[in-house]
């Protein structure tokens, strides 16, 4: 369809000296315009109560010889065919009047839809069609209209743009929208809700900047108390605001001692995640499968330090939260670590008690690997591994040619302040 210019203002609040943009009365409830010049129209309007389906006159220059009942789909396909001159198209404009609001929407967002529309029609009556069936009720300026009003200049500029570059992509429109036009009408008035929209989302934004900021001025003041309390008393949505704001974030480690930003990361929502969840992570499984391959589970067992190369031994591990970006974060242990048991064979078992501490983490889990032959070992965490966990506070994963096994007596990380590697320490 042709391209027209848009202006980038709100047609809605035209200056008066421009009367031909404002009606004086309320501009939202003149519709009446839009059926006025279509008697057939209004007989139509009365079977809406049909849904989705509607009773339709076959109107020609005689008197209708028969009716049908079809949806707006079945009325594109027998009417929407080339050569098919002003009669057809007049019976595809009745068509779509008549369809509920939802059905003339999901034809417009199919997109083939549209192209065929613009493949056969000329490019008015491809319009008329777009704009029939963007038809919707009036749009009633209410509070967000207000909002928009009370923005300084650039905040409206940048709304226009938005809304502007927001409808061309929705409806192929570009160019000046005339609320004089019946034709222009549907266009504007989805300018208008478009921008409604983005008026509600940049409100939002502005609220919940002016909370960060207060929320970062308490954890200066060392008000811990009142910090505490405010983070709790806000509701999910804006913890989730917060904590999803790594600056944010920074700031508030900046300003707080690590245990208080730890408790604080807490209330506004961040947890550890537990065994039974991190078992099904991809990034953990990963790690997991890593470990696997790096324990040579293929090869015969390695019988001292210096044959772990060629040799099957233990692998593993430590699992992290980073508390600023809420992403999981690994780091392996040291194989020189390996401790070396006694027995026949010897077992290579890794040293998971000394965890280093990772920038802004705290650990949750610590996994290691049973690189055994099934039938020869016994499956699943061993004594000193149920021994050991709980002394550490934490959940273990360990991976055997069966399974991965969560164990340990606690599900998760409790709390996220205290020791930053095992909280038991
Ligand atoms: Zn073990």
């Amino acid at each position: 369809m042709a391209k027209r210019r848009r202006r980038t203002h709100d047609y809605a609040e035209e200056p008066l000296e421009k009367p031909t943009f404002k009606p004086k009365d309320d501009y939202e409830t003149d519709t009446q315009s839009d059926r006025a010049n279509n008697s057939a129209g209004n007989i139509l309007q009365l079977h809406q109560s049909h849904g989705n389906q509607y009773v339709m006159r076959v109107l020609g220059g005689k008197q209708p010889a028969d009716t049908a009942t079809l949806t707006l789909k079945d009325v594109f396909a027998i009417h929407l065919v080339p050569a098919i001159g002003s009669h057809g198209l007049s019976t595809l404009l009745r068509a779509i009047r008549v369809a509920p609001i939802s059905e003339r929407e999901s034809f417009y967002n199919d997109a083939s839809n549209r192209a065929k529309i613009r493949d056969v029609l000329p490019a008015d009556d491809a319009k008329a069609v777009f704009g029939a069936l963007l038809k919707d009720p009036p749009y009633i300026p209410g509070d967000l209209s207000e909002q928009y009003r009370s923005l300084d200049k650039s905040e409206k500029a940048t709304i226009d743009d938005k809304a502007n570059k927001q409808l061309e992509a929705e409806t192929d429109v570009t160019g000046p929208l005339d609320w004089s036009k019946l034709e222009d009408k549907p266009f504007a008035r989805r300018w208008l809700r478009i921008r409604d929209t983005l008026v509600e989302k940049l409100i939002a934004e502005k609220v919940t900047a002016a909370l960060k900021e207060w929320v970062i001025e308490l954890a200066a003041s060392g008000d811990k108390a009142t910090l505490a309390f405010t983070l709790d008393s806000l509701d999910k949505s804006e913890q989730l605001a917060l904590r999803s704001d790594k600056t944010f974030m920074e700031k508030l480690r900046d300003n707080l001692a690590w245990n208080d930003f730890a408790d604080c990361v807490q209330i506004l929502g961040r947890r550890a995640l537990t065994g039974e969840e991190l078992k099904d992570h991809p990034n953990v499984i990963q790690q997991l499968n890593e470990a696997w391959d790096d324990s040579l589970p293929m090869m015969p067992p390695a019988t001292s330090k210096d044959d772990i190369e060629s040799g099957n031994h233990e692998e593993g591990g430590w699992i992290y939260l980073n508390l600023v970006t809420g992403k999981l974060e690994f780091k392996k242990a040291d194989k020189l670590r390996i401790i070396v048991r006694g027995g026949t064979p010897p077992e290579m078992a890794i040293d998971l008690s000394l965890p280093p501490t990772l920038d802004d983490a705290v650990i949750i889990a610590n996994y290691h690997i049973h690189p055994n032959e099934p039938g020869v070992y016994a499956e699943g965490p061993s004594g000193d591994d149920f021994a050991t966990i709980d002394s550490y506070g934490i959940p273990g994963l360990m991976k055997d040619w069966k399974k991965v096994w969560v164990y340990g007596s606690v599900p998760m990380r409790l709390k996220l302040s205290g020791n930053r590697t095992y909280p038991m320490f």
